[in-house]
């Protein structure tokens, strides 16, 4: 267990929280989702737009700091070990979706990914 694991399972156990189910941990995270998602409702700021806003940055560490202990406290309590989770997903994507083929069909503006090739891949076509 990593330092951050070991430090989420002793803010759950002293407060009694080691019994959450996975099932309210999933909306909870999803919820907080919507909550850092709701930050950008109606806007579409640019990593520098964004970056150069201080509150709208302070928003967001709390929104995605939610985020992120959610889905710890739900990695620790299935004993999971986060880290490779992690690892062995990023292996998953660097297969599917090769860097090479997709910084040759990334859209320069957006950086969203979402060009054809990223679309047809992900549909399976
Ligand atoms: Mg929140």
């Amino acid at each position: 267990m990593k330092n951050i694991e070991i430090e989420i399972k002793k803010y759950l156990d002293d407060r009694g929280w080691n019994k959450l189910r996975p099932s309210d941990l999933a909306k909870s995270i999803s919820i907080e989702a919507a909550e850092l998602l709701e930050l950008f409702q109606w806007t579409s700021l640019s990593i520098e737009e964004t970056k150069a806003d201080e509150e709208k940055m302070e928003q967001i560490k709390k929104e995605l700091a939610d985020v992120f202990i959610y889905a710890l406290d739900m990695s620790v309590l299935l004993d999971l070990d986060t880290e490779q989770i992690i690892k062995d997903k990023l292996d998953h994507i660097n297969k599917k979706f090769p860097a090479e083929l997709m910084r040759k069909n990334a859209k320069e503006e957006s950086g969203s990914g979402a060009d054809p090739l990223y679309l047809k891949i992900k549909k399976g076509i």
